[in-house]
């Protein structure tokens, strides 16, 4: 395999540091040619250093003016969302690693698709969002979409040398969260949800994780990789988290993807693929496991769920709404602005309120997640 360049959104996010150890680990299979981050520029010097990229992007356009003195030249710097942009422009990668969180992701990972390159997609949001316009422009520029979310790579590997039409049903597993065995979740506190049992992500996945909407935006993310209604994706809870899902075949056959939980797995998977790499990640074994054990969720206790698969019912921008809405909600509730049951309240709330709009283009999108923040940013402040 020829070395392989990795343009990371997010370097200093979890799935940006991941990817950077699997990188570390196989030098000769691929290297970072750019790094992009927010603010946190202490952690990107010492990246830099590291894995020497040919160029870095700092959102923060004060924080990249002080690396640009720190650094010295030792790799080009850009700045701001134009930054963004011009870095995924240039195509001088081969693989786009999409791991921004939320909305911000979706302009970056467009412009990957345009230049025709890999997309590795960690930013579930981009087609919860729009994943009707994603698919139709990864056809049109021909570029592939890997998943690397843990549940959608599981599914994808399942799905190599099947075919498309003998798919019966897609089987999302979730390991439940913090709150599984909680009963009643109005008094639950920030640390307490932030206290994932399985994972260690960012605090935006591990809310959603915690509320279940992550497991409502990966079916969504599901319907439109794999091209399946939602009456053909279901979710089962699997809390030890060694399934990372299964297919369903029309014979009735069942595949499934294990492994231990870590993210380093799927990334370097969406790297690697079609072929796969050895390494030294730790093996699963079975003995020492006991036991796998699996549950129905309960819809009742985790209205996240159910509102992802009704704005799938609805189409249009209500997914978009549902992901505007649950990004704040989820950004007040970290800041002890609201109560951890009132994130479906507020996304439910936005739902009624903010017009869907049945076919829309990118600029609508965009003016719909607008829209939604606003309106959420009015009612709650
Ligand atoms: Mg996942």
């Amino acid at each position: 395999m020829k070395q392989k360049k990795i343009l990371i959104l997010g370097s200093t996010g979890s799935i940006g540091v991941n990817a950077l150890n699997v990188i570390r680990e196989l030098p000769e299979y691929f290297c970072a040619e750019a790094l992009t981050v927010n603010s946190n520029i202490d952690e990107l010097e010492k990246q830099i250093n590291e894995f020497n990229p040919s160029a870095v992007v700092v959102r923060n356009e004060a924080k990249s003016a002080e690396l640009k003195k720190r650094i010295n030249n030792k790799c080009e710097v850009l700045s701001g969302d134009e930054g963004l942009i011009e870095i995924t422009r240039r195509g001088n990668y081969d693989i786009l690693l999409s791991s921004l969180v939320g909305f911000a992701g979706l302009a970056p990972t467009i412009e990957g698709i345009k230049q025709n390159k890999r997309i590795a997609l960690a930013n579930k949001e981009t087609l919860v969002v729009a994943g009707e316009l994603i698919i139709d422009l990864c056809k049109k520029y021909n570029a592939e979409l890997i998943p690397v979310d843990s549940e959608h790579s599981a599914i994808f590997q399942c799905l190599v040398g099947e075919k498309s039409n003998e798919i019966n049903k897609l089987i999302l597993t979730a390991s439940g969260g913090p709150f599984f065995n909680k009963m009643n979740l109005t008094d639950v506190s920030v640390s307490e949800a932030l206290n994932h049992p399985n994972w260690k992500m960012g605090k935006k996945v591990t809310i959603d994780s915690a509320t279940m909407m992550n497991k409502g935006l990966e079916v969504i993310e599901a319907h439109w990789l794999f091209n399946l209604p939602k009456e053909n994706i279901e979710v089962v809870i699997h809390p030890q988290s060694i399934i990372h899902s299964m297919v369903e075949f029309i014979d009735g056959s069942i595949k499934a993807q294990l492994s231990l939980p870590d993210m380093k797995l799927p990334i370097q998977y969406a790297f690697s693929y079609p072929d796969r790499i050895k390494t030294g990640f730790v093996k699963t074994n079975f003995p020492n496991l006991g036991q796998l054990t699996f549950f129905e969720p309960d819809r009742e206790k985790f209205k996240c769920l159910n509102l992802a698969y009704e704005v799938m019912e609805q189409e249009g921008t209500a997914p978009c709404i549902l992901n505007a809405a649950n990004e704040l909600a989820v950004d007040k509730f970290l800041k002890g602005k609201i109560g951890f049951t009132q994130i479906p309240d507020i996304i439910n709330e936005a739902l009624n309120k903010i017009e869907n709009h049945r076919t829309p283009d990118i600029e609508t999108i965009f003016e719909c997640d607008r829209q939604t923040r606003e309106f959420v940013n009015s009612v709650y402040n």
